[in-house]
């Protein structure tokens, strides 16, 4: 490990003040050493000059399945059970160790690229170990598990498992990879949702996420026709059953959280449970608009995440900001959900909900070096004179204006060179890996 000093910047902090200074970043290793203007360092490995560029802590995605990338296309105008039943399940059934690697490199690819630096992914019933070995090599944040569902109608029969063999497998997984290299990857467990997992089973996440200290990534409340069916099933709705099984607190992750009544989004702040908003995947499954404008006035904890590529079709932090800020608008007026609220959710907001406040999340010294530089020189994010560079950012800016990403102290991508994950062998290898997919699912 080295050191790296980024001159001359813009640097968008999001301490506690949320200053904007302009600066140097003095990295060593992976920690931020100092923050100033004109730092003298001798014997710098790598200098950035960030003349014109503006740092930003990069973006916390909370929800986000790295195994469903390769399905980008092929889940397309189809609600949620539908789209679950006749295109996800049978893909995730069909997937091998080969595929769920490159799904995953292809989803990371497409994140670094794109100046997001922490993940909280959701995997598939089997293979998951794969799905590790592609966050390890691309050097990403990442807070993983592997699916549980041991129960639930049309389910094929590929992910179909026994309860004792799910929490069998979460385990080692756990064991394997829970703080690999200095804790950047976590292991959470990850029941599906409700409809697909029993009480035995959940009631065992419970114990065990309170045994090792990890966190619980779960769907909720994110269509009726699931709410219909857990209320069914356990005469509560669903965040009142998770509160009943003693999951909601501030170790669960709540991956949309559409249609929730007053009770819930009481439980969700009392308990200090961290909703994660998709409005990609709630607008394009035809979900519904989380009230995240009530969440965020009543002091949740609310982030952002792009979901899958099937339910999208892009895993990108700037078009769920924009989304983000624009669905509220109509609904509670103009000014509900502004630049700095998203930005927020999308950064300091994202480590809270991973529990990484200390060390993630904004450009503070003493914390870890995840940044995205962002070349803002362009006619989409022009004029720059008096305007809230957060605010170009949330509404004008895009992906391609991400330049480099630094996770952990390291450039992992850098104008548009990725450094860990091989481009042109992941979509050769994506498009051989859905092939096969297609072909075993019977999809095609
Ligand atoms: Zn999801």
């Amino acid at each position: 490990m080295g050191n790296l000093l980024i001159r001359n910047a813009q640097i968008v902090t999001m301490n506690k003040g949320e200053e904007i200074i302009q600066g140097d970043i003095y990295i060593e290793d992976n920690i931020i050493k100092e923050i100033g203007t004109n730092l003298r360092k001798n014997r710098v490995n790598q200098v950035i000059d960030a003349t014109n560029r503006t740092v930003i802590p990069g973006f916390v995605q909370t929800h986000i399945h790295l195994c469903q990338t390769l399905f980008r296309g092929k889940g397309d105008d189809l609600e949620l059970m539908d789209w679950l039943r006749q295109r996800i399940w049978p893909l995730e059934a069909a997937h091998d160790e080969e595929s769920i690697y490159y799904s995953a490199m292809l989803g990371i690819g497409e994140l670094l690229e794109s100046g997001t630096t922490t993940i909280v992914d959701m995997e598939t019933v089997h293979h998951t170990e794969y799905a590790f070995r592609a966050i390890a090599e691309s050097g990403i944040r990442a807070v993983s598990g592997k699916v549980m569902m041991d129960k639930g109608e049309e389910v094929p029969l590929a992910l179909q498992e026994k309860t004792a063999e799910s929490i069998q497998q979460s385990v080692d997984l756990l064991e394997k990879w829970n703080g690999f290299d200095d804790g950047r990857i976590q292991y959470a467990f990850s029941p599906r949702f409700v409809v697909s997992c029993t009480e035995a089973l959940l009631k065992e996440v419970k114990v065990l996420s309170d045994l090792f200290n990890v966190k619980v990534h779960t769907h909720a409340s994110e269509n009726k026709g699931e709410i219909q069916i857990v209320q069914e099933e356990t005469g509560m709705r669903n965040v009142v059953y998770l509160d009943h099984l003693g999951l909601a607190n501030d170790r669960l992750i709540l991956a949309h959280c559409v249609w929730l009544d007053e009770e819930e989004k009481r439980i969700i702040k009392d308990k200090g449970v961290h909703v994660s908003h998709c409005p990609g995947s709630n607008l394009k499954l035809a979900s519904g608009i989380a009230d995240t404008h009530q969440l965020v006035c009543n002091h949740a904890s609310v982030s952002l995440g792009a979901d899958g590529a099937p339910c999208n079709n892009n895993l990108d932090m700037f078009n769920e900001m924009r989304l983000a800020a624009l669905i509220q608008k109509p609904i509670h007026g103009p000014t509900a959900m502004d630049a700095r609220t998203v930005f927020r959710m999308a950064t300091i907001g994202g480590a809270r909900a991973v529990g990484l406040e200390d060390e993630i999340g904004s450009i503070e010294v003493g914390k870890k070096a995840d940044l995205a530089i962002l070349n803002l020189q362009n006619f989409h994010t022009f004029p720059s004179y008096d305007v809230d560079p957060i605010s170009r950012i949330v509404y004008s800016a895009t992906r391609a204006d991400v330049e480099t990403t630094i996770v952990d102290g390291k450039i992992l991508m850098d104008k548009g060179i990725m450094k860990t994950v091989d481009k042109p062998v992941v979509l050769k290898e994506a498009d051989n890996s859905i092939k096969r997919l297609l072909k075993y699912s019977n999809i095609i």
